[in-house]
């Protein structure tokens, strides 16, 4: 199967169209980052969406930091998978590339990728809603928890979008524009439930893009793309593209 979708992938991206990719949780599971949706997607009894809201930082910021403070320390260890250095070598090769990501974990950058779209923030982010201060702090274990803004003492927050939430328009703006404009998508590891980047290859599609779904569990779009790779994404990348493995 895998070499018969190498054939068809080839032979679309011969003439250097341009291309983009859609990646979501399942990308990084190869690098130990659990999924919300598989068993390890909880923490202590709550459900992600119990916790990442406004309401529920509102209701207890200790507990929502005290997630993240978790989160963040099984974080740091993981570093980027086969995929990961697939795609940034991809943004590298080819002249009209876009990444759009759902993941908060920042892989992308570490392989190399410098273009990433984040729909949904980075986990390393730490800002103050009411204030200026806003880092990027990649580190293990964060001085206090809750971290408080060094200068005025307020409270601050993950720079994470949380349910309930709009994404950021730039963000938005710019995954809309690669949508229609794209003649070859890849969507990785993506459950295809989270809103609204699960209806980007429903839009691609309708704009006459090729999609390649690569996921080993079928998910609402496996029936309406061109390729459905039941695979995992440090496994199929590589076989797609075997000139751009690195080690
Ligand atoms: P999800 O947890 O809903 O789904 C993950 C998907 O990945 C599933 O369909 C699963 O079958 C698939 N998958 C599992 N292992 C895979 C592998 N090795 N290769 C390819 N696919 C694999 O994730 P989602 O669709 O990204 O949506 C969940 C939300 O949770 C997103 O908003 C995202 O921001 C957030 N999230 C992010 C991270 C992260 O940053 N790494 C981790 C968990 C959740």
């Amino acid at each position: 199967m895998i070499e018969t979708a190498k054939a068809q992938i080839d032979a679309l991206l011969a003439d250097d169209p341009p291309i983009a990719v859609l990646t979501g949780a399942g990308c990084s599971a190869e690098s130990g980052v659990p999924t919300f949706r598989g068993a390890e997607g909880l923490w202590k009894q709550y459900r992600p969406e119990e916790l990442a809201s406004p309401e529920a930082f509102a209701r207890d910021p200790d507990l929502v930091w005290e997630w993240y403070a978790w989160r963040r320390e099984r974080l740091f260890p993981c570093q980027p998978n086969a995929a990961h250095r697939i795609i940034a070598a991809m943004e590298r090769r080819f002249g009209d590339f876009s990444l759009i990501t759902q993941n908060v974990d920042g892989l992308h950058q570490l392989a190399g990728s410098t273009d990433v779209v984040e729909l949904h923030g980075n986990i390393w982010r730490v800002f103050d809603p009411i204030g200026s201060y806003d880092e990027v702090v990649r580190v293990a274990t964060l001085d206090e928890v809750p971290p408080r803004c060094p200068q005025t003492g307020n409270l601050l927050r993950p720079g994470v979008v949380w349910f309930g939430e709009a994404l950021p328009p730039d963000a938005i703006q710019a995954a809309d524009a690669a949508m229609s404009r794209f003649k070859v998508l890849f969507v990785v590891g993506t459950s295809a439930v989270v809103y609204p980047a699960a209806y980007f290859p429903v839009i691609a599609k309708r704009h006459g893009a090729f999609v390649v779904e690569i996921n080993p569990d079928a998910t609402s779009l496996s029936e309406m793309v061109d390729i459905a790779l039941p695979m995992k994404a440090g496994e199929a990348l590589p076989q797609l593209f075997p000139d751009l493995v690195t080690p």
